[in-house]
């Protein structure tokens, strides 16, 4: 039995609660040494107290003071900025860093880490897709892991555990079809923000949820898997599954199916995630097939979402095209939740910007420049 000493990037949000509940339900296997919160000081106070972590992070100097009101033991350090990301990432006393922190700013940190001798535990898909070449790359050059968190990869991480990857034929994502998975097209224009955010059977964090309602969160993921398991883009598919139990599967080449099952609740892959390579009897309830029923299958509706195929575009295009893809999505959602645009226009601004950028993806440099253009050009066209 190891304890392992985790920072956690994104303590306040979903995943972060999540990863929390996991810490105080296995403290002999999990201890917070670190954590982050951007916004929310209460709660990042509230986790704090609970799980004393030696150091934290928050953006700046005023949050730093309200947070220091509400702490009732003194912490070794608070860092502030973005710097203080890396720095907590870096923190000598962890082993292993869980990034779940929204969009793409966890990629500094990412790479600090691995940098440091820190395996990770990664939630946020974003940072794979910006950058998922030179991610991988920086792993294997220090000989650390990066164990997925999201559910369909750590489902399938599960499965190709032991396995030789020259076996398999392809990966199969499974995708709940979010809360307009049987709506006719035509009404998707008037979509409001509170339909988009009524997820069917995830609980998860405002971006993702558009995402999710988008389906760009499974072609975000369909780029994820493609670097985590190095994986051709044409060997990644997408089935719709309502019930989202089935996480994930692959099918190897001779036809045999493996699949991933538990209930929907990321408490479970990020516990597998956290206390990697073993299994802990832990909290989780286990599922009851007489209940479940039934399990379905459905054909994603591409032409009605096509966030798949741009995403698919946009794998086979290399370069910074994926940068672009998840940069210019991160800005439409943000415009569609605060109401200015509609919701088929997050599709329609997506597509416009891939279509417009090039970019390379050689250093990090060149990527930040090809999200920061694909941003400005996708405000531009949610305001015309
Ligand atoms: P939330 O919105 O619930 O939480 C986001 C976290 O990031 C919060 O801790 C927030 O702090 C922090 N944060 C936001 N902006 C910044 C910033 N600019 N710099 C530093 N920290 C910031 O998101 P989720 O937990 O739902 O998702 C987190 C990541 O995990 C995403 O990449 C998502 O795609 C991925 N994921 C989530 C799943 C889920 O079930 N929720 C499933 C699979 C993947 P604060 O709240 O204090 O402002
Ligand atoms: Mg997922």
């Amino acid at each position: 039995m190891s304890l392992r000493n985790v920072v956690l990037l994104g303590a306040t949000g979903s995943i972060g609660q999540s990863a929390c509940r996991v810490a105080r339900d296995l403290p002999d296997r999990v201890r917070i040494v670190g954590m982050s919160g951007f916004r929310n000081m209460p709660r990042l106070a509230e986790e704090a107290n609970r799980l004393r972590p030696e150091v934290l992070a928050v953006p700046d100097a005023e949050a730093e003071a309200e947070l220091r009101t509400k702490l009732d033991y003194a912490p070794a350090k608070i860092f502030t900025g973005e710097e203080g990301l890396v720095s907590l990432a870096s923190w000598p006393s962890a082993d292993m860093v869980l990034v779940a922190i929204v969009g793409t700013g966890g990629l500094r940190p990412t790479l600090a880490a691995l940098e440091a001798g820190k395996d990770i535990a990664l939630a946020s898909k974003e940072v794979l897709v910006m950058a998922g070449e030179m991610v991988m790359a920086t792993a294997r050059r220090h000989g650390r892991r990066i164990l997925p968190v999201d559910s369909e990869h750590n489902a399938i991480f599960q499965c190709l555990e032991g396995r030789d990857t020259r076996h398999v034929r392809r990966l199969i994502l499974t995708a709940s079809g979010g809360p307009f998975r049987s709506w006719p097209g035509e009404q998707l224009r008037a979509v409001t923000r509170q339909e988009a955010l009524r997820h069917p059977t995830w609980r998860m964090g405002e971006k993702i949820t558009i995402d999710s309602a988008t389906l760009f969160n499974k072609g975000l993921e369909m780029i994820e898997a493609r670097w985590l398991f190095d994986v051709d883009i044409t060997r990644i598919d997408v089935v719709i599954h309502p019930q989202s139990i089935v996480h994930s599967m692959v099918e190897f080449v001779d036809g045999s199916v493996l699949a991933q099952m538990s209930h929907s609740d990321m408490r479970f892959p990020i516990q597998y995630a956290l206390t990697w390579p073993d299994r802990i009897a832990g909290t989780l309830p286990p599922l009851e097939w007489a209940k479940l029923g039934k399990l379905d299958f459905e054909e994603p509706r591409y032409d009605v979402f096509p966030a798949l195929d741009l995403a698919r575009q946009a794998a086979e295009r290399g370069g910074a095209a994926s940068a672009v893809l998840n940069a210019a999505n991160e800005v439409a959602v943000a415009e569609f939740l605060a109401g200015r645009i509609a919701f088929p226009r997050i599709w329609e601004i997506v597509a416009a910007v891939l279509d417009s950028t090039g970019g390379t993806a050689a250093d990090l440099d060149a990527l930040l420049e090809a999200d920061r253009e694909a941003r400005e050009r996708a405000s531009v066209l949610a305001r015309s």
